[in-house]
């Protein structure tokens, strides 16, 4: 059997872009409370219908005061009244301080607060006397109405994806529930005839051959944290008749069918004929290490088609396609606009001698003087990098590394998340 000729390699931000070109938002929102949003994401803007803080507030325990009754140091004043926290007080009365306390609101005509730090009490009648002791800069320890939020304002625009911050902020203009993008429907498959669950065979009686299937794990729930509702199919056996059913019965009710292994041009890669039996599927070389083989294909069913992603076998390189390609993909789904990974400038403190034509992603790790260090073993089978890392270097192809050079940095946590 002659190979298939080879491919050119196709540059990663080509790869995504052309990926991303595919992604039209899902239809359909719905509605969660606000407890039930971490993860998801925005399908509406948040406006506030009011301002936040709510008045001008305390920010201290201390005394309202007018500032024009406080000439100088020394001076005292009458108490005329006490303020709470979630009690309104009445207008301040010329020539008196108001005891308040922190979060409580300012009382008309008062325009200064007072640390309790900076005065004494007195006696004297009714609340008592304050004395003085620091000349106030007028309008010190205000916190002004609306100077978090102004009624009007869109806190959280559509296309925002929720974390626990975003949460509270919706919960701070009185959004009990909000409107989110639908969870994308995840179809997962591994492929591989060597591949046993962990659980069905103890580690002393595994055949020869055979390993345990760890993508199945890492990939599940890198798609749950990525807000999608998963359906695990298992491990697809490499026949192609098998691969074929199993794709038919997926597409029907499924956004995306996602695969892991098989899409290399062996003869045991059951996935490329399986994909082009029931639709189409462009099979990719992404310049890219550890990756390279990448499927995108589409499988038609009743109303429009399946999205189809398989990712290559080697745990690694699952773990990063599915890092650089796939999260881009599902967020974009959901709505989100800004899908690419954050990366930032780091030292390395490690020699990188020999240059790769391909792209490179490095798993690295932060030391304690600032610097990065190298994982000892980099190979696409290696998952102990991954879980020993913190993150990735991106290294541009053709690129070696000294002790002391800036390089690009990417952390798991824009990765995994
Ligand atoms: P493939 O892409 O199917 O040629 O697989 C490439 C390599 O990845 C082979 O060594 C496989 O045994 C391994 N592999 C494939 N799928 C998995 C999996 N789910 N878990 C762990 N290793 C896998
Ligand atoms: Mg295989």
């Amino acid at each position: 059997m002659s190979l298939p000729p080879r491919a050119p390699m196709k540059p990663l931000d080509q790869a995504l872009a052309e990926l991303l070109a595919h992604a039209a938002p899902l239809q359909g929102a719905e509605t969660v409370t606000t407890f039930d949003a971490d993860g998801r994401v925005l399908a509406q803007d948040c406006v506030s219908a009011l301002h936040v803080p709510p008045q001008d507030n305390s920010a201290m325990d201390g005394y309202a005061v007018r500032g024009a009754d406080v000439p100088a140091a020394g001076a005292v004043l009458p108490v005329s009244q006490r303020i709470a926290a979630g009690s309104a007080g009445e207008p301040l009365a010329p020539g008196t301080a108001a005891r308040i306390f922190t979060g409580a609101p300012v009382p008309e005509g008062a325009d200064t607060i007072l640390m309790q730090e900076d005065c004494e009490v007195l006696d004297g009648e009714g609340l008592g006397r304050v004395r003085v002791n620091v000349l106030p800069p007028i309008g010190q320890w205000i916190r002004r109405a609306g100077e978090d939020i102004t009624r009007g304002a869109v806190v959280l625009a559509a296309g925002t994806r929720l974390s626990p911050a975003e949460l509270g902020l919706a919960a701070s203009i009185g959004l009990h529930q909000l409107q989110v993008a639908r969870r994308p429907r995840v179809a997962l498959f591994s492929t591989g005839d060597e591949l046993v669950m962990p659980g069905d065979v103890p580690p002393e009686q595994m055949r020869p051959g055979a390993i345990y299937n760890s993508n199945r794990f890492f990939l599940r729930a890198m798609l749950q944290r990525l807000g999608c509702a998963v359906t695990d199919y298992g491990i697809v056996p490499d026949r192609r008749d098998a691969t074929i059913d199993a794709l038919r019965s997926a597409s029907g009710s499924h956004d995306l069918i996602l695969t892991s292994g098989g899409v290399s041009v062996g003869e045991e890669d059951h996935i490329k004929p399986a994909v082009e039996s029931l639709g189409s599927l462009d099979l990719w070389q992404i310049a890219m290490k550890p990756g390279k083989p990448f499927a995108y294909g589409q499988i038609p069913r009743a109303e429009g088609a399946a999205h189809f992603m398989g990712l290559p076998g080697n745990p690694v390189s699952s773990f990063l396609t599915f890092a650089l390609l796939v999260r881009p993909f599902v967020l974009r789904l959901q709505g989100v606009q800004d899908v690419a990974p954050q990366s930032i400038a780091a030292r390395a403190d490690f020699t990188w001698p020999k240059a790769d034509k391909r792209r490179e992603f490095l798993r690295v790790r932060h030391n304690a003087a600032g610097g990065l260090d190298l994982f000892s073993n980099q190979s696409s089978g290696v998952l102990t990098s991954a879980a020993w890392g913190d993150g990735v270097i991106d290294n541009p192809a053709g690129q070696t590394i000294a002790p002391g050079d800036r390089v690009r940095f990417i952390a798991f946590s824009e990765l995994l998340g």
